[in-house]
């Protein structure tokens, strides 16, 4: 396997790899990694579909991608998905599936009309006093240590940061900062999460860095991710012949593990409760999902809060079982065993009448009914006690959803500190008592809350015990590699499968990243899997996004006004004047003066 980048591999069809019509597959979990897998083997590895099997516990593929109807509950989407043009292998991958909205089109051609013709950013990105704007104006508002925190963790090495978490690599200026602000409630960050995974996060989307304010660097799906993504990408699985297998708990893996030469044998499963299994040759290929973000995640409802399930968790137990029979197959407890730190709570509220969405409306500044972007990305009350986002994507946000509804996605990040209005944490909520929590801080009148949160929305919140799970701490080797070394027939994939390229987790992107990793490695796939979109190797990028953390203030060049002036005139001439003066490092020309940063005394 092989990393590329450009178009001349990107457009280039791989060759049949010998041996292919004796293999079989069989995946572990259906969440989008499997789902990507298998397409892969299919698109790529000319495996035929009937030969792949999908096991998967519950009785619906997708995983965490989702977005469903309870019958009782109502409207369910545990996350909303921001994506971005740059997810290489994802789009690698849905270029190829055709849509189910638009006849002769790719599930990506439908994604990159819908948000050309209607691009998301936000028009009030945080609120504050109670749905008041809370001007945070686009400004990262970094001062100069702040600054130099972010620099310094920029230019650390990865080992270096390894085990570290974010509040011993920043200071106080930093968490005081609206970058802080931003960054957390976009990303799901905490302060006591790993720092090697912000210092990813940093290089994978600088070229961002001017768009974290007003969001206009995301975009979206029509619908939510089942419908958009999960939906096309089975029925084209259905249609090529892969077996899904519902209802099978895998239950453990044996492997044989002689030096240099590792084969899974046998995987263990639990039917509908009847033990089974399947014994597997060198020919016969597993793809193991381990761990999951949403495994255990508990559905409340309008009168019901929802339950932290901290108990057995087949996704965790499953890998805990595999790492004990090898040292390189990762230490899931680095992940997993820290509930109190990686859980968090988001919940779904679908208004029932007009009262709400005028609300709504009030802070988007768009109407919610208008079928286009609404609150483009989430909006943050700044000063909640639970730091509070919400969202509404583009309505309907599900196909059956009815015309007059409005489903909008809520979450906090502090789920165990008492609310504002409920004197509660968010955790022990029912969906009427969150949904009084967020009518309060839209800027509804006290009076009017507890009637119109127990008749204007349903309310269904979700607790998801290991929703952050990969962003603690961690160090080489706690996850194992996507192939492990000597592995013969055998790959891990998903969220905590170790990718040997630069990208970064809780993304839809690293679940098709991994699983195109294991086909390619595993099936000797000639062609090259695209590597992580290289901005962060990008002069123009970095100076650009230098600019934007110093909120537009160029650099003053130190020394004596005459001097400074001779170097700007010196430096006018030369590439490196055009590219510093471009991206509004320097000021544009000695005779065009900007406003200077008085404590800056040049370069960081
Ligand atoms: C709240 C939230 C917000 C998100 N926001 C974003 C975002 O903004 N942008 C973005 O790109 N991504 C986002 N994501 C991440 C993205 O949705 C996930 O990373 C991705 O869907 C994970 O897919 P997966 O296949 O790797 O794992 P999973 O979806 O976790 O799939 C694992 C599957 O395996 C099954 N399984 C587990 N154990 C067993 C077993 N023992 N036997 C059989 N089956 C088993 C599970 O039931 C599940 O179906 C978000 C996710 C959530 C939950």
């Amino acid at each position: 396997m092989h990393y590329s980048s450009g178009n001349y591999e990107a457009f280039a069809r791989p060759r049949k790899p010998a041996g292919i019509e004796e293999k079989t597959a069989w995946f572990i979990g259906s969440g989008l990694a499997s789902l990507a897998g298998a397409a892969f083997l299919i698109r790529d590895g000319h495996m035929p579909g009937s030969r792949i099997t999908i096991l998967e516990r519950l009785s619906l593929p997708g995983g965490a991608l989702d977005g469903i109807k309870e019958p009782e509950k109502g409207f369910v989407i545990r996350g909303g998905r921001e994506m971005e043009e740059h997810f290489e292998c994802l789009w690698d991958l849905f270029r190829s599936i055709p849509s189910l909205e638009i006849e002769g089109a790719s599930v990506l051609d439908e994604f990159y009309w819908l948000n050309k013709d209607d691009p998301s950013y936000s028009l009030q990105r945080a609120t504050a006093n109670r749905g008041e704007d809370a001007h945070t104006d686009d400004l990262f508002t970094l001062d100069t240590r702040a600054q130099a925190d972010v620099v310094k963790l920029f230019l650390s090495t990865c080992e270096e940061m390894e085990n570290k978490r974010i509040d011993e690599v920043f200071s106080q200026d930093f968490f005081d900062s609206n970058f802080w602000l931003y960054w957390r409630t976009m990303f799901a960050f905490e302060s006591w999460h790993s720092a090697l995974e912000m210092k990813l996060y940093l290089h994978r989307f600088i070229h961002h860095i001017g768009g974290l304010p007003n969001f206009s660097t995301l975009k979206f799906t029509r619908y939510n991710q089942y419908e958009s993504l999960v939906l096309p990408l089975v029925r084209w699985l259905q249609d090529q012949g892969v077996h899904f297998q519902f209802g099978t708990e895998v239950i453990d893996v044996d492997f044989d593990l002689a030096p240099g030469c590792k084969a899974a044998t046998y995987i263990h499963w639990k039917r509908d409760g009847v033990p089974g299994g399947v014994a597997l040759g060198r020919n016969d290929l597993a793809f193991i999902t381990i761990g999951s973000l949403t495994e255990n995640s508990d559905c409340g409802d309008h009168r019901t809060p929802a339950k932290l399930l901290d108990g057995p968790a087949p996704a965790w137990d499953l890998w805990r079982r595999i790492a004990r029979k090898d040292p390189a197959f990762g230490r899931p407890d680095v992940f997993g065993a820290h509930i109190p730190e990686t859980k968090w709570e988001s919940a779904t509220i679908t208004t029932l009448d007009e009262r709400i969405p005028r609300y709504i409306q009030k802070i988007a500044k768009r109407d919610p009914h208008s079928g286009g972007v609404v609150t483009g990305g989430i909006v943050t009350v700044k000063d909640s006690a639970w730091l509070l986002s919400w969202t509404v994507s583009r309505q309907p946000h599900f196909k059956n959803q009815p015309k007059d509804r409005v489903v909008a996605w809520f979450y906090g990040l502090f789920v165990e500190r008492p609310g504002d209005f409920v004197k509660k944490p968010l955790q022990a909520c029912t969906g009427e008592e969150i949904t009084q929590e967020w009518l309060y801080h839209l800027g509804v009148p006290p009076e009017d809350i507890p009637e119109l949160a127990a008749t204007g929305a349903k309310t269904v919140p979700v607790m998801m015990p290991y929703v952050t799970a990969f962003f603690m701490p961690r160090q080489r080797g706690d996850r194992p590699d996507v192939v492990p070394q000597g592995a013969m027939n055998f790959a891990f994939i998903g969220q905590f499968a170790e990718s040997h390229q630069r990208d970064c987790i809780f993304t839809t992107e690293y679940s098709v990243r991994t699983p195109m990793e294991a086909v390619y490695t595993l099936l000797g796939i000639e062609r090259g899997v695209p590597e992580v979109f290289a901005s962060t190797f990008d002069i123009r990028t970095l100076l650009e996004a230098v600019s934007r953390l110093r909120d537009g203030k160029t650099f003053r060049i130190p020394g004596p006004e005459f001097l400074s002036k001779l170097l700007l005139e010196k430096l006018d001439s030369t590439e490196i004047g055009t590219l510093l003066r471009d991206h509004g490092i320097v000021p544009a020309s000695s005779t065009r003066r900007e406003r200077t940063d008085p404590e800056s005394t040049g370069g960081q």
